[in-house]
């Protein structure tokens, strides 16, 4: 099962829930004593790719390491005749023809390949431009892979692709848990597309609602996902959140109170489940609630 843990906006304790999510259900897995099995059953992917930080609480040890990129066009100009057709089919305006010469700008490529495919004269080959690194691990019984995005680079999705590959390495019925970044653009989206369920994390403020409401359209209505919702730091803001939540009928699996000692525990780099154990329950009750709503 494939769960996206995500939110409207930055700093709402996204990576605070994955992580507890992860870890509450990996320990599950793992009698005290006995070694880590060979494959994972719970793997936490850092989709992040733009600011990973689920590494500084969990300090995997990382074993692999490799480049990933996009498919750039690279033109041959002997055989390049200037018709143009390249540029007409790119759909993201990442060529241009000028005075009967191919001009390629990079950044804006997404690699799919048009061009080359339409070229008349075989006058397009294909390069890898780098745009960041996939990482992968283990942290104890828990799989762990992060991308990190080039400094600059603007092509994100290609990244959290390779990333989202790695939960491939999960055994059969077992959890990946992916940390989306925050917001609601494409690198969201595609750190949403092809989950079982969008875990939304809020807070109960305005802030948090109208948030909310952009993550909810695109992980229920765009993609039709099951979604639930985590609402952090009660205990500030209004009802706002939870007046939302019951017209749109959407379940409210968690509230995580205003504390201090969770802050303490953030920013020490500790997991709060190792910082406050009496959270490990409430994190597996989640869970429980996360498969029931997958099941319908
Ligand atoms: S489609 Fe091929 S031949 Fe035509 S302008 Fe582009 S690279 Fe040159
Ligand atoms: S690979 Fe696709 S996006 Fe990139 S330049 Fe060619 S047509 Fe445009």
């Amino acid at each position: 099962m494939i769960v996206t843990v995500a939110s409207g906006k930055g700093g709402t304790g996204k990576t605070t829930v994955a992580v507890s999510l992860a870890l509450a259900v990996a320990t599950d897995t793992v009698l005290p004593g006995q070694a880590p099995a060979d494959d994972p059953s719970v793997v936490l992917l850092d989709c992040d790719v733009e600011e990973p930080n689920a590494h500084l609480f969990l300090r995997p040890s990382l074993d692999l390491r490799r480049e990933v990129g996009v498919l750039t066009p690279v033109v041959d100009e002997t055989r390049c005749t200037g018709c143009r057709r390249c540029a007409e089919v790119c759909a993201y305006h990442a060529l241009a023809v000028i005075e009967g010469k191919v001009l390629v700008f990079a950044e804006l490529c997404h690699g799919c390949g048009s061009c080359s495919w339409n070229c008349p004269e075989e006058a397009i080959r294909e390069e890898l431009r780098p745009t960041g690194l996939v990482e992968v691990g283990r942290a104890g019984a828990l799989g762990f892979a992060q991308g990190i995005l080039n400094v600059g680079e603007a092509m994100a999705v290609p990244v959290i692709r390779q990333v989202k590959k790695q939960g491939a390495a999960v055994v059969p019925g077992g959890l990946v848990v992916i940390d989306a970044p925050p917001g609601t653009s494409c690198p969201v989206v595609e750190s949403l597309r092809g989950a079982d369920y969008a875990l939304l994390v809020t807070e109960p403020t305005p802030f948090g609602l109208h948030d909310l409401r952009m993550a909810v359209d695109v992980a229920r209505c765009e993609l039709g996902l099951p979604v639930g919702v985590v609402v952090n730091r009660t205990g500030v803001g209004d009802e706002g959140v939870d007046q939302y939540c019951r017209a749109e009928r959407i379940p409210v699996l968690m509230r995580i109170p205003l504390d201090r000692r969770i802050a303490e525990a953030c920013s020490d780099g500790l997991p709060l489940l190792e910082a406050l154990p009496e959270y490990r329950q409430p994190f597996r009750d989640l869970y429980r609630q996360i498969c029931q709503g997958v099941a319908g």
